[in-house]
């Protein structure tokens, strides 16, 4: 089979949910460690990956919300979150033999590094993965949103969204099996049929500045590693 990666350097963006496994909360041990070996091996296919984690395994400022706490402050615990979850993905990335820099939007410099753009693309020339935390730094947004920032600011080839399904599909998957399941969208089609994949601010940014959006199944153990070398199943938006 022809291994020959498709990308250069891309921006892997893992929710929270793909780190919580079947539990309702938290990180769960074997399913990071899992998503971890499959990051090693695409990173054996000469593939430079800079990540970016969520929280809303932990943390979301819209529920902060509903309990009373003002929105702003929410997502402040929110970015928080996600913090807490880069550390554990770098602890299990390095247990399976990677170099890593957590590099956060929030400045925590007991912790990890600060957020310096030069910084972290030395990091990743110099094979190292970096997995940004604290998302973009400010409330309002989304880790979706930092995900097409990072990665425009980072000269990545490609985004890649990892999901729970194998793609995008007209409605969720799980709730109508009638949904229908796409191949190729333009962001455009996203946009104007408000599929529910990463939200309007992450799908524009990516489409100004032309990074492609790659969504795949992380539930599938070497699905990552496929998709680099432009096998496996997933759901390319593009121009
Ligand atoms: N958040 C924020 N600004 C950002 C990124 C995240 O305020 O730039 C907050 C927001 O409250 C969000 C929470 O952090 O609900 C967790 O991020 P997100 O929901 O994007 O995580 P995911 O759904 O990917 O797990």
């Amino acid at each position: 089979m022809e291994k020959t990666p498709k990308y250069r350097r891309v921006l892997l963006k893992v929710s929270g949910e793909a780190l919580m496994g079947d539990q309702a909360f938290g990180i769960d041990g074997p399913t990071v460690e899992r998503i971890a070996s499959d990051i090693k091996e695409a990173t054996l296919l000469g593939v430079q990956i800079c990540l970016v984690v969520g929280g809303g395994n932990i943390f979301r400022g819209l529920s902060g919300a509903a309990k009373g706490i003002e929105r702003a402050t929410g997502d402040y615990m929110g970015m928080l979150a996600t913090v807490m979850n880069a550390l554990a993905l770098q602890a299990v990335l390095e247990r399976a033999g990677l170099t890593t820099r957590v590099q956060s939007a929030i400045p925590m410099r007991t912790v990890c590094e600060p957020y310096i753009r030069r910084r972290a693309i030395r990091h990743m020339e110099k094979g190292r993965a970096v997995v940004f935390a604290g998302g973009t730094g400010n409330p309002f947004f989304t880790t979706d949103t930092a995900a097409a920032l990072r990665a425009t600011e980072m000269g990545c080839d490609a985004m890649l969204k990892a999901t729970q399904v194998d793609g995008v599909y007209s409605a969720d998957p799980k709730i109508d099996p009638a949904a229908e399941r796409y191949d190729k969208l333009s962001y455009h089609e996203v946009l104007t049929r408000d599929l529910k994949v990463m939200d309007a601010s992450a799908i524009s940014l990516s489409r100004e500045n032309k990074i492609p959006i790659v969504v795949f199944s992380i539930k599938e153990k070497g699905m990552l590693s496929s998709v680099l070398i432009g096998q496996g199943r997933y759901t390319l938006i593009s121009e």
